[in-house]
């Protein structure tokens, strides 16, 4: 009997995503930008003191074509929101989005004409993230969270079935 016969089925296919998958999470490169206050504590979480190149996040990618995770760090003003579905297109698959704070998730106090009422009207979210400001401890918290779900995702693109599914167009009133 050939030892393929004796291993399990899928156990190479399983093998080689969980590999992928460590590998994604272990340098996962946020996008350089930021919107409003929240950006502060985003800044500071990868200063000295909290390091979350720990998590291999030690760069702050200048492209988003070198991105893999956009942490929307404030308020997503109208004018703002075609920008942000532009870095969120040029990043490559896969990709993954923290809504940093109440106002990048659903306007916060900002209800009013000028502000999108939560980010995910115009990309979709994989982590919301409560807090005005949230502390870096908060974020580094998200993050893990967000590595989490990367060890548990299958290999495919899921970002362009989501899209496809959700339906999601750039949100212009
Ligand atoms: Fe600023 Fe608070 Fe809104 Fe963050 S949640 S952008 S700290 S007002």
């Amino acid at each position: 009997m050939g030892i393929e016969e004796k291993l399990p089925g899928g156990i190479l296919l399983t093998s080689i995503e969980k590999l992928a998958n460590w590998s994604r999470k272990s340098s996962m490169w946020p996008a350089t930008f930021g919107l409003a206050c929240c950006a502060i504590e985003m800044m500071t979480t990868g200063g000295p003191r909290y390091d979350w190149a720990r998590f291999g996040m030690e760069r702050f990618s200048a492209t988003p074509r070198q991105a893999d995770l956009m942490i929307v760090a404030g308020r997503v003003s109208q004018k703002m929101a075609p920008v942000v579905r532009q870095i969120y297109d040029q990043m490559p698959d896969p990709k993954w989005v923290i809504s940093m704070g109440v106002c990048a998730s659903s306007g916060g106090m900002f209800n009013n004409y000028a502000i999108v009422q939560g980010v995910d009207h115009i990309i979709p979210v994989d982590m919301y993230l409560p807090g005005c400001p949230p502390r870096p401890e908060m974020l580094l918290d998200a993050v893990l969270k967000v590595h989490h779900k990367v060890m548990n995702e299958p290999l495919n693109s899921k970002r362009a079935k989501q899209l496809a599914e959700q339906g999601k167009e750039l949100y212009v009133e």
